[in-house]
């Protein structure tokens, strides 16, 4: 059966010394109330080695936000997936669409990161969605489906099993405007069912996709009620924990 989860991305937010004080917090609080679904936060590459010795990682992951196309060498500023499973972290969100918009990475790049990230043993979150004039053109699933079809669809069945699919429609990311849970659930089902058609309907039901783009204490527990909605990757509502742990707590509900 597939894995619910909630997925923190702190973007570019806390220095060193936030960001511990924050993944503490989380932690306590969980270890507190014991979460029913997976727990992952997903800090800027500075914070991981330290956050991982704070986390009880029985109840929270730890994942980063990017990881490099080369494997290792002369890229001064890079960071590969292998440095970035040496810290003790398990996952990483790629194709997020502040990287494609604002470094230009391509479906291509994304590909490489992806084969790369997988290769060194990390669970790739990897984004989808689309801009609000794509939307209101109804050109949702195409945008979606291609981009699906240009970075991951080529794995094997075998990769597939450390992937995990989060559909953030771009005018929904930090605007406060939320997909309805109907527009989101049309849309994690439509995936699903390309999911199967390119793997099988088993591993389809067996792969985890979140919702994200300003999901909140407010409106998660009626997201998270959608049949295909298995949890949500969470900006701006991640940085702060009791926020954060009222998203998690929507799975109680
Ligand atoms: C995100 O950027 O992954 C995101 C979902 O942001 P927010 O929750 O702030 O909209």
């Amino acid at each position: 059966m597939r894995k619910k989860i909630v997925a923190g991305n702190w973007k570019m937010n806390e220095n060193l010394q936030e960001g511990i004080i924050l993944a503490k917090e989380i932690n306590t609080v969980l270890e507190a109330d014991k979460p029913n679904c997976g727990v992952v936060i997903c800090t800027p590459f500075i914070h991981l080695a330290s956050v991982a010795q704070v986390l009880n990682k029985s109840l929270v992951s730890l994942g980063a936000e990017n990881c490099a196309d080369k494997e290792k060498g002369a890229y001064t500023g890079e960071i590969s997936a292998a440095m970035v499973k040496s810290t003790g972290a398990e996952y990483v969100i790629l194709g997020h669409s502040e990287r494609r918009q604002y470094y230009n990475e391509t479906p291509e790049i994304l590909k490489e990161k992806v084969r790369l990230a997988l290769d060194n043993g990390l669970k790739v979150i990897f984004c989808c969605g689309e801009t609000l004039e794509e939307r209101e053109a109804e050109k949702q699933n195409a945008i979606v489906k291609a981009e699906l079809e240009n970075s991951v669809f080529n794995l094997s069945s075998t990769d597939w099993e450390n992937i995990i699919l989060a559909y953030e429609p771009i005018w929904a990311i930090g605007t406060g405007k939320t997909a309805t849970s109907d527009q989101a659930e049309e849309m994690l089902a439509y995936i699903r069912s390309i999911v199967a058609e390119k793997y099988g309907r088993e591993a389809a039901d067996d792969t985890t996709i979140l919702y994200g783009g300003s999901c909140n204490p407010g409106n998660a527990a009626e997201l998270f009620s959608k049949p295909d909605i298995d949890g949500g990757l969470i900006g701006g509502a991640s940085l702060k924990t009791s926020d954060f742990k009222a998203i998690i707590d929507a799975w109680k509900k």
